[in-house]
């Protein structure tokens, strides 16, 4: 099957089958972030155990791309220590997704800045071990 329209088979198959939709009971942590470019707006909810990122689950009003990298993001996201987790980068999302259209990477940003805002909301609320 070929991409649809710019998009990678990869990033059609996130986003019309999303394994990491929706939102989790008592999250450990909640990020939330958007942009102005096409009013995406990503919320991150996510889970800690031993340090770990044992749930993680996102809520999008996005575009196709925002909704993809998105599933991606959460995909790298889940079972990686927190230190981990904050060096997952754009760079990543994209190269797991095969590729995104340049006018969409403002997309793709999103995720791994819901995240970082989500591990942060983690670590200020003061369950950290550290
Ligand atoms: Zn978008």
């Amino acid at each position: 099957m070929k991409g649809f329209g710019n998009y990678s088979k990869e990033i059609m198959r996130h986003f019309t089958d999303p394994k990491f939709v929706g939102e989790i009971k008592n999250p450990d942590g909640v990020g939330e972030i958007g942009n102005m470019k096409c009013g995406d707006v990503l919320r991150i909810s996510l889970k800690v155990k031993n340090d770990k990122i044992s749930n993680i689950k996102f809520k999008t009003f996005g575009c196709v791309a925002a909704i993809a990298s998105s599933d991606v993001l959460c995909e790298l996201a889940k079972g990686k220590t927190i230190e981990e987790a904050k060096k997952i980068s754009n760079a990543e999302i994209i190269k797991e997704l095969k590729g995104m259209p340049s006018i969409k990477e403002h997309c793709s940003v999103l995720g791994a800045g819901a995240l970082k805002k989500a591990i942060k909301n983690y670590e200020e609320k003061g369950n950290s071990n550290s």
